[in-house]
This record gives structure tokens, C-alpha cells and sequence, in this order.
């Protein structure tokens, strides 16, 4: 057996090991980052090529992450990866190629664009193209940037200097990485206009058109409107049909960021219920790692009623020594329209999830995903010391502990980091309208009724314990944990 084969075996032996504990408690062996600083051995010299100590860190990683597959693992919009894509990452690394060109990624490169079409069938983008991106940050950013660069001004070769002022609205609960596409496309932080939401967490589209009118009359150009399909924090989808209408009028680009919940779409129903009309948008992007359970990272963009904006939008510069034009025409090398060089093959997770998946199995997860959240409400309905602090619209439920006197958001930072630091969940924390949530979400296969009711089972008992040893709205007692982990954990 060659050194490589016998280190595979290795490293198999202890991923076997992992996946056979990954869904069972703790979620992780909490340390704090000076005590897990010193486990770590950080400090031992490099250079040694000694796999034994190189195990050593593997075990490492492996024993103190967060098992990310747990049920009680409800922190973030992803959670533990589909077995396909596990295997599709464990093929990427050992293959290592770029998927920026043809020549360098064939297969790659082909299942890329198959899922490209798939996708742009499934949104309905009849005249369309896409590409994967590194994240639905970025993809928001590249939508952006098409906006702007398919204005007449030319901002592409000129620059901003020239121009007008540009102008881009979202929902006030929008997605930060629009205030970062809006810094590095020289838009401004400032002329991202924020449009106020309502109870829902909708963006108000009447404030958006008044929005928009006082750009215009101001000599601005509102170039771009972002909805969002699924808010992080709430879960809200903003209207789409009703700001249809407005890009009649005033002709800007319509946007759809649909990291969380543009998942949506792999349900007839649902998408009818949250994403309407939604084929007649300039763009639409989702995550495949979030609701759907791809490997981190693993997104798409799709670009509606065009097949050159991406081209003409983004590439730039001389690539000739790398990227072929292909005998029919056809962009083969998704490269020259990538905001990188050298990509990461993303395309073959997503290929292997779909096809083992397939549309059915993604729509039945994700309306089991909504039932699951719905009975989560309902246990929080139910349960006297818990309480919602915004509606439920869809997916996300916002809700914390009552109490009975003292700082509601203290407390419940110190609840949610008990039952972090004990290895029993971890949940998100957010603010709704300034105030502290935790944000319950699901995107994990492995969470059941049965797992909801024992994460709320295990928030009100600390909850009570909280409560009865006066630990209520301090910021700086003792863990209740017993951990010796101080005001440092909070
Ligand atoms: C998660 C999220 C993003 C960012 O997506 P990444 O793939 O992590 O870059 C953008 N918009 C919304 C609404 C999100 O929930």
C-alpha cells in the first residue's frame, strides 16, 4: 500500500469514527479560545513532516469543533452537509482543479453548466445565464454590479467619476452584504437607501416609490432594487409582483436575494405562496448549502432575459493566455466571467445533490422544514415562559425567554450561552425592532419534533435555573454552567 493510500485509510478510520458520534450530544467540548488555545499546541514547530503530530491536529479538529450535523445545532442558516456533496468535496480535494476553464475542469465544467440550465428552467428565466459564485454575498454584488454596468453611462471602462449619483434600495432588514456590495461597487454605503418594513417584515413598497422619487427628483439614477426572499433574521419575503409594476416606471434593476429562502422555489406551492411572479425578475440568487444542505460553499446566480450581461458586466483584462474560445460559440470557461481566477469546484456537489435529490426531494424538505418551524411556534405558544417577539411569516421564528423582572436581553444572552457552553445547542441571537431574539431556523435534516421539544425542554429548565439563582439582567455573574467559564463566555 503506497504512503498515500495508507494516510487515506487514516484519515478514514477517524472520519469514520466522527460521523458515528457527529448527531449525538454533547454539540462540543466548550473551552474557552485561551484554554483551547493551549490544547491546541499552536506553538509546536513547523516543518517536523511528522504525520503523527499532524494526526494529532486532525484529532484536534475533529474532537473540539461544533458537530455541525446536530440536531442541536440551530445557529446558522447551514447546517451538517448532504452525504452526496461529502463525498463531491472529498472528490474536489483529491482531484484539485479549477473550475475556471475547460481545458483545466471538463467535467466540471459541464455539470456547472447543467446545473446552470436546471436552474434556470426552474426559476424561469426563459433567455437567461449564471454562474456559481462564491456565496450569495457575492452574488448580490455581482447582480449589482451588472446594474450598474449595463447603465449608458459606461461606469465599466469610465469609472464613477463622471456619473450621476446611483442609488440601490433594500428592505431595512436586508442582507449586510448589500451594504458591502454598495462599498465596493463605489455606489456608497450611503446611497443604499433602506426602506422601512412592516410588521411582517415586508419592505414597504408605497416608501419605496417615494424613495425612488425623491432620487429622481434630485437628479439620481435608481439603478437597482434588492428584495429579499426569506430576511435572515425574520424570515420575511418583500413583494415582488407589486414592485414589478414599479420597474415599469422607473426602469432599475429587480434583484431577488434568495440566500435563505429562495429555497422556496423547489416547491411549487410554496413558491407561489412566497416568491410569486418571480420569473419576471432581472436576477435571483439562493444558497445550495443553506435550506438544501449542500457543503459549504455552494451557490447560484441566475441572470434573467440575457446570455451576454455576464460577460459584458465582468470580464476584463487580457486572459488570453488562459481561456479558449470554443469552436460553436458556447462559454465554456465560466472563468473569464467569475469574479476570481482560479475557482473552486463548487459545480459538483450541487450536480450530485440535485441528482440524487432531485426537485421532489428538495421541495419535500423544505415543506417539512416549514412544518417543523410551525410546531416550533406552537411549542412557544404554548410554553408560559417563552414568547414570540415578531409574527412568524415563515421559516424563522423570533422569539426569547420572559422575565419576570430585570434586562430581558441580558438574560437571554446568558440562556443561550448556557446552553452553548454546556454542549446542549446553540441557537441564534438577533435583534428584532432592539430587541434581543434567539432566532430558531432549520436547516437540518436530522431535527424531528421530538428534537424541538427537547431543545425548549432544555431552554426553560436553564431558563428556571437562571431565574431562581438571581442571575437574571447580570451581565457578570458566575456560569451558571459551573464551568468556570465567567463574564468571558458572555
Ligand atoms: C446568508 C445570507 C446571505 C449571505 O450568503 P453567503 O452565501 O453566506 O454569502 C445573503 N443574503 C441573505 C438574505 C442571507 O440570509
Amino acid at each position: 500500500m503506497s504512503e498515500e493510500n495508507e494516510l487515506l485509510r487514516r484519515l478514514f478510520d477517524l472520519l469514520e469514527e466522527y460521523s458515528r458520534e457527529r448527531n449525538s450530544p454533547p454539540l462540543l467540548e466548550y473551552h474557552p479560545p485561551a484554554e483551547l488555545q493551549e490544547l491546541l499546541e499552536l506553538d509546536r514547530p513547523a516543518g517536523q513532516q511528522d504525520w503523527d503530530l499532524l494526526f494529532d491536529w486532525i484529532e484536534k479538529y475533529l474532537r473540539y469543533g461544533v458537530k455541525t450535523s446536530s440536531p442541536a445545532f440551530l445557529n446558522r442558516l447551514w447546517s451538517g452537509a448532504n452525504p452526496p456533496s461529502i463525498l463531491a468535496e472529498m472528490m474536489v480535494a483529491a482531484t484539485n482543479t479549477s473550475a475556471d476553464s475547460y481545458e483545466s475542469a471538463p467535467v466540471s465544467i459541464l455539470y456547472e453548466k447543467h446545473m446552470i440550465r436546471e436552474m434556470l428552467r426552474l426559476a424561469g428565466f426563459t433567455h437567461g445565464e449564471g454562474q456559481m459564485t462564491t456565496g450569495s454575498s457575492n452574488a448580490n454584488m455581482v447582480a449589482m454590479m451588472c446594474a450598474r454596468n449595463l447603465l449608458p453611462e459606461r461606469i465599466k471602462e469610465d469609472g464613477l467619476s463622471g456619473s450621476r449619483k446611483l442609488y440601490a434600495f433594500v428592505n431595512k432588514d436586508a442582507h449586510y452584504s448589500m451594504d458591502k456590495a454598495a462599498n465596493i461597487l463605489g455606489i456608497g454605503t450611503g446611497n443604499l437607501v433602506k426602506i422601512p418594513f412592516n410588521e411582517r417584515g415586508e419592505m414597504r413598497v408605497g416608501e419605496l416609490e417615494t424613495a425612488i422619487r425623491k432620487v429622481v427628483r434630485e437628479g439620481g439614477i435608481p439603478f437597482f432594487v434588492g428584495l429579499t426572499a426569506g430576511t435572515t433574521v425574520r424570515g420575511a419575503y418583500d413583494p415582488i409582483p407589486e414592485v414589478l409594476s414599479l420597474r415599469d416606471k422607473y426602469n432599475f434593476w429587480l434583484h431577488v436575494d434568495g440566500a435563505w429562502g429562495g429555497a422556496a422555489i423547489m416547491s411549487d406551492r410554496l413558491r407561489e405562496k412566497f416568491m410569486p411572479r418571480l420569473n419576471e425578475v432581472d436576477s435571483f440568487t439562493f444558497d445550495f448549502h443553506k435550506m438544501l444542505g449542500s457543503a459549504l460553499i455552494c451557490n447560484i446566480l441566475l441572470l434573467n432575459n440575457s446570455t451576454h450581461t455576464l460577460g459584458t458586466a465582468l470580464a476584463a483584462g487580457d486572459t488570453s493566455y488562459l481561456f479558449r474560445d470554443s469552436d460553436d460559440n458556447e462559454v465554456l470557461d465560466l472563468g473569464s466571467v467569475s469574479l476570481q481566477c482560479a475557482r473552486r469546484v463548487d459545480g459538483l456537489k450541487m450536480f450530485l445533490d440535485w441528482k440524487f435529490y432531485g426537485k421532489e426531494g428538495f421541495g419535500k424538505r423544505v415543506e417539512h422544514y416549514l412544518d417543523l418551524i410551525t410546531y416550533a411556534g406552537e411549542l412557544v405558544r404554548s410554553t408560559p415562559e417563552l414568547e414570540l417577539v415578531a409574527p412568524r411569516t415563515s421559516f424563522n421564528l423570533c422569539f426569547r425567554y420572559k422575565v419576570p423582572e430585570g434586562n430581558a436581553e441580558a438574560f437571554n444572552r446568558r440562556l443561550r450561552n448556557a446552553l452553548y457552553h454546556r454542549g446542549q445547542g446553540l441557537v441564534a441571537i438577533a435583534y428584532v425592532e432592539k430587541k434581543l431574539v434567539l432566532r430558531l431556523v432549520i436547516s437540518n435534516t436530522q431535527v424531528t419534533r421530538e428534537t424541538l421539544e427537547e431543545l425548549f425542554d432544555r431552554l426553560v429548565s436553564i431558563g428556571r435555573e437562571l431565574v431562581e439563582t438571581g442571575l437574571q439582567g447580570t451581565e457578570g455573574g458566575m456560569d451558571p454552567s459551573g464551568e468556570g467559564c465567567g463574564p468571558a463566555c458572555g
